[in-house]
């Protein structure tokens, strides 16, 4: 299995360590491009100031190549109907996540560079699970707890507990 990352962010830092991450959680093969999400602006809602995580990803489907997964990687914030916000989004073969979030700063703390670069991570290996078939799990220790806080992100750990992992199929 190939995981192909798209980053609206130029962090090589960042793209590094997510695809160590995801190969460390799912043992894939990573490969990670810039892009830019084209038409963007048509996902975006005025109103919320953020933009919608499924008109995001539709735009951006047919950039997938069959037999690999993809991974978005973008500043924007995001939400979906029904939700303030989402850390990330994965509704087929490829998913989302945003960094929007992910800085201590936005909590009124002192940046943390390594935390920043954790959370990133797991909300990466927490969308790739989704993509490998995996549902919300209501171990607060797996990855695929679903983090409706960033106490929630910083709780679990990196990679999908034993239950997760035996349910994946690849
Ligand atoms: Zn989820
Ligand atoms: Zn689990």
């Amino acid at each position: 299995m190939i995981v192909e990352i798209f980053s609206e962010v130029e962090d090589e830092e960042l793209i590094d360590t997510v695809s160590k991450g995801l190969t460390r959680a799912y043992n894939v093969k990573v490969v990670a491009s810039h892009y830019r999400i084209g038409n963007a602006e048509r996902a975006y809602n005025s109103r919320r100031r953020q933009y919608d995580a499924s008109v995001l990803v539709n735009l951006f489907l047919n950039s997938v190549k069959l037999e690999e997964l993809a991974l978005i990687i973008t500043d924007k914030d995001l939400y979906v109907d029904g939700l303030n916000f989402v850390f990330g989004y994965a509704p087929g073969r490829a998913g989302i996540i945003s960094l929007a979030r992910l800085d201590q700063r936005l909590y009124g703390l002192p940046p943390d560079r390594r935390l920043y670069l954790e959370r990133t991570v797991k909300e990466a290996v927490h969308e790739i699970g989704h993509l490998l078939g995996l549902h919300h799990c209501t171990d607060r220790g797996c990855v695929m707890f679903f983090s409706n806080t960033i106490e929630d992100t910083d709780r679990k750990g990196s990679i999908p507990c034993e239950a997760c992992m035996a349910r994946i199929r690849v």
